[in-house]
């Protein structure tokens, strides 16, 4: 596996790679690899002739209040699992790179981003479609690989990249749970052995509202009240929201159907941690 630092450099890689008739796959990461991060990279694997995964903790998607001074990184141990898993390419730019001091464009998506954690994190999403969109420009992929986990990333990103007809596949991947239904995510590092035990609320509101939808129940005003009793059961946790949406247009659903999406965003401690289910059928679970 390479290792690339330079956005000139990564970009001669892969025309030259593209001119050999070959594709490549990208996975875009802010690091600290966990189980969900590899499973992105085997699928990438199976897409395309290459694959290049990103590494770059975006400064532009953090709030002022947020956590990117202490964002988890490891490079070693990161380049080590990537080279585990075929991956060609470890692009790691330094933030200079991605941003030098001139720099002043941003890519933004409309009416997507008004809701759920785009009503939470101003900026959030016009910083990660600016950096998606650099990431696009500079590999050259024929595809991409994101986690179901950032639900409302995936349907962002899926808008841009038609929005502004990029030839691009943009490949979903399910939500990669710890064995007791945590999703995985790099920001569980910051929790307390208490906090852990407590951050199962958010499964166990999951597992709560995939049972009450396959009894029949339709009513989201009761679901999303049955789901805030389970969560709030633990003191210490907090609600951001709770919401039931439409999959494709995110718009809140007062009726659940097989379209709708629980979207759940807690607290646990100082640690903001998010997870989401598809009561009907998820897509690309097939893929
Ligand atoms: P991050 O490094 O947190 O920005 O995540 C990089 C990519 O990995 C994003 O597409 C995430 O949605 C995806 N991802 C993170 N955690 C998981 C998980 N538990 N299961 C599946 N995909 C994940």
């Amino acid at each position: 596996m390479q290792i690339i630092r330079r956005s000139a450099d990564m970009t001669y890689w892969s025309k030259k790679v593209i001119a050999s008739g070959s594709s490549i796959a990208l996975v875009p990461t802010m690091g600290y690899f966990h189980e969900g991060h590899l499973s992105l990279m085997r699928k990438a694997v199976k897409l395309a002739d290459h694959v290049v995964v990103s590494l770059f903790v975006n400064s532009l998607q953090f709030g002022p209040q947020e956590d990117l001074s202490r964002y988890p990184r490891n490079f070693e141990r990161d380049s080590g699992m990537a080279a585990n898993e075929n991956v060609d390419v470890l692009f790691a730019p330094v933030d200079e790179e991605m941003y030098g001091p001139d720099f002043s464009s941003r890519v933004l998506v409309d009416g997507l981003t008004d809701t759920l954690c785009g009503k939470k994190r101003p900026g959030h999403f016009e910083g990660v479609t600016t950096v998606v969109a650099k990431l696009f420009n500079i590999v050259k992929p024929c595809c991409a690989v994101f986690g179901q986990k950032d639900f409302q990333q995936l349907s962002v990103i899926r808008k841009m990249v038609r929005d502004l007809n990029w030839d691009i596949e943009i490949v979903g991947h399910p939500i990669v749970r710890e064995h007791d239904g945590l999703a995985m995510s790099s920001r569980n590092t910051y929790l307390s052995e208490k906090e852990r035990g407590d951050a199962l609320c958010l499964f166990r509101a999951i597992e709560h509202a995939r049972a009450r939808f396959a009894a029949g129940l339709t009513d989201t005003k009761q679901l999303k009240d049955e789901a805030r009793d389970i969560i709030l059961a633990k003191p210490g946790v907090s609600i951001d929201y709770i919401s039931v949406v439409d999959k494709d247009t995110l718009a809140d659903k007062k009726i659940m159907d097989i379209n709708s999406v629980l979207a759940l965003a807690v607290r646990v401690g100082q640690t903001r941690l998010i997870d989401n289910c598809y009561l009907g059928n998820a897509p690309d679970a097939g893929r």
